[in-house]
């Protein structure tokens, strides 16, 4: 390719909006431009490694018999009303109405399209299990788009849908996709993690993610240092690294004034204790028919004080409402009487949820549910209550694993990818169902396995950039070579030198930009451009170089230039760059 004939949109400054590097970059290079919010199209550079991203994907799905289908980007309301969904689904999902009046939907998922797909064609259990997929265009109305292509709103997932006869089949299935995934991650180079995870509102049991480590992920991710175990923060589990700081046996407990000491903080500083020696008393919402105009109902939640509560395992837990709702002061005065400041777990009618790190405490610090007043040496039973226990901290880093192993570390991630076992979710809500050996009819079980392709491309620019640029791999790299010519003007050999290595470099199957842009973009700037575009190896074809008879050759990555005369130069790089073609 050459530079004159190509869109080279590379743009000197960090564009004022883009608040991480791999966004700016993107921009920098020229490989996406923002149409609207979340909403991007790719430039020529950007696609080339998209499809190369694509490609990869798509050679390891195949590989592993998952069969390629493309669905409509415009799904129906009818099926998501059958599966339940589109009455659950909140504004995410971009709905709009045909000239007939017909409800759609931009579809941020495919698995009702599927599901209504192999209801139709499949009938019988010799034909599953059977893995679907789709590279796709899909349509998330995201509350926060941010950080270009990696949080969008129009963004282009390879979604997988598996069916099986039953559960050991979706566990192969699944085992061997969660392969797939390990194949497509190391082959793109990530250093990533799959961690157990949330299965969300998709549904389901069992689901891991897979995340590329970087600084700037939206996701905390929590995996011990010495063993196996990894899970999102979501929902990882495991002890506090230090016990509880109360004396055991069961001591006098009293009323002491505290003031207007109300945070866990004042009140160390008040009584001279730790945050381990107490406990916190949360109130959210529970589930109630508040639309009748009920009062709210409330449920208590409770924690060692060193301890944060998760939201999200909180709002998993059966009678709390769900996402979580914190109660206001107000509803708490009203309510319970005293001050989120002064709240204990005394009172036996509303629901009390006690994390294992409070449940276990003896002779705690806890709210007397009085104004100005705590409880010291309080003790469960006899002067407070709890209803059950459930996990519902948020894991510290230095905790321990759930068996009680060593040292949970917590690492910031990106999302590539997520597999799920849905289980019968869909196919049962949609009837889809296939004959067994015997005659009867029986459910399909189902798994599904996303990937956020575009994602991936901003994602492996977070690992790999320096000061100048991106540091693209081999396999993903837009181009493998760029040949620049100096000069060019004052010099025909160094024009007849260039394009002569230039058609080599086509011959043999390299994919090779040759930056023959005129004097007018100065040799810093097509260095730049290449630096910045992360192009891994460059040629160097001078008039001054061309004297001695060599060419300069650097590699992105590497520091040293090194002279190669101009016979040898294919030689040369045939040894550095594999042929794509
Ligand atoms: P997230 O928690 O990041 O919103 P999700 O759990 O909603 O992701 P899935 O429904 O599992 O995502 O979608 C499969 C993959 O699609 C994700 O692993 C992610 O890589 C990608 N993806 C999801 N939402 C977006 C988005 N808004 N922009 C780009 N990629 C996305
Ligand atoms: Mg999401």
């Amino acid at each position: 390719m050459r530079a004159t004939r190509y869109l080279i949109a590379t743009v000197k400054e960090t564009p004022a909006d883009a608040e991480i590097i791999s966004h700016q970059l993107m921009l920098r290079a020229g490989l996406i431009r923002k149409l609207a919010s979340g909403m991007y199209t790719w430039l020529p550079m950007g696609w080339r490694i998209l499809q190369k991203v694509t490609t990869i994907i798509r050679e390891e799905m195949d590989k592993a018999g998952a069969m390629e289908v493309s669905m409509p980007v415009v799904q129906s309301a009818d099926l998501w009303q059958e599966s339940g969904r589109w009455d659950v689904m909140g504004p995410e999902l971009l709905r709009f109405v045909d000239r007939h009046d017909r409800d759609f939907c931009l579809g941020p998922t495919h698995e009702e399209v599927i599901t209504d797909l192999v209801r139709n064609e499949y009938n019988s259990y010799k034909q599953l299990p059977a893995t679907f997929y789709q590279i796709q265009t899909k349509f998330r109305d995201e509350r926060r788009p941010r950080f270009g292509v990696m949080r969008a709103r129009e963004f282009l997932m390879k979604d997988a849908y598996s069916f099986h006869m039953d559960q050991d089949s979706l566990n192969t299935t699944y085992q061997q996709m969660y392969q797939v995934y390990c194949n497509i991650f190391d082959r793109l180079g990530f250093e990533y993690r799959a961690v157990l995870a949330d299965s969300g509102n998709i549904g389901g049991a069992l689901s891991h993610e897979f995340h590329v480590l970087a600084d700037s992920g939206e996701d905390q991710i929590v995996f011990s240092t010495t063993g196996d175990y990894a899970a999102n923060i979501e929902l990882a589990e495991g002890q506090p690294a230090r016990p509880a700081d109360t004396p055991t046996g069961e001591l006098q407990c009293e009323s002491i004034d505290t003031g207007t000491a109300h945070s866990i903080e004042e009140l160390e500083q008040q009584l001279h204790c730790t945050a381990r020696s107490m406990i916190k008393t949360l109130i959210v919402h529970g589930t109630s028919n508040e639309q009748q105009g009920d009062s709210p109902t409330l449920v208590a939640l409770v924690l060692r004080g060193d301890q944060e509560l998760n939201e999200t395992k909180a709002a998993k837990i059966p009678g709390v409402l769900s996402p979580l709702r914190f109660a206001s002061d107000e509803e708490i005065e009203n309510l319970l009487g005293c001050k989120p400041g002064n709240l204990g777990p005394l009172r036996k009618d509303i629901l009390t949820i006690a994390d294992p790190s409070a449940a276990g405490m003896t002779n705690f610090i806890c709210g007397a549910n009085q104004p100005g007043r705590h409880l010291r040496n309080a003790n469960w039973q006899r002067d407070c209550h709890f209803d059950q226990v459930v996990d519902c901290r948020t894991i510290q880093e230095g905790d321990l694993t759930p068996d009680g192993g060593a040292g949970l570390a917590i690492k910031r991630g990106i999302e590539v990818g997520h597999i799920f076992q849905l289980g019968t979710k869909y196919s049962a809500a949609m009837n889809a169902n296939v004959l067994d050996e015997n005659g009867r009819s029986v459910t399909m079980t189902m798994g599904c396995y996303g990937i956020g392709v575009t994602r991936i491309v901003a994602a492996c620019i977070e690992q790999r950039h320096d000061e100048r640029g991106i540091v693209w791999p081999e396999n993903l790299a837009p181009f493998q070579l760029v040949i620049i010519p100096i000069d060019a003007h004052k010099s025909e050999q160094v024009i007849s030198i260039s394009e002569r290595l230039y058609q080599q470099a086509i011959e043999r199957g390299i994919e090779v930009l040759l930056d023959d842009r005129d004097r007018k973009t100065s040799a810093g700037v097509k260095f730049a451009d290449a630096e910045l575009i992360g192009i891994p190896h460059r040629v160097v074809v001078s008039p001054r170089s061309l004297a001695d008879g060599v060419v300069e050759y650097k590699g992105r990555s590497e520091a040293e230039k090194h002279m190669v005369p101009v016979d040898t130069l294919s030689a040369y790089l045939a040894e550095r760059i594999a042929p794509r073609s």
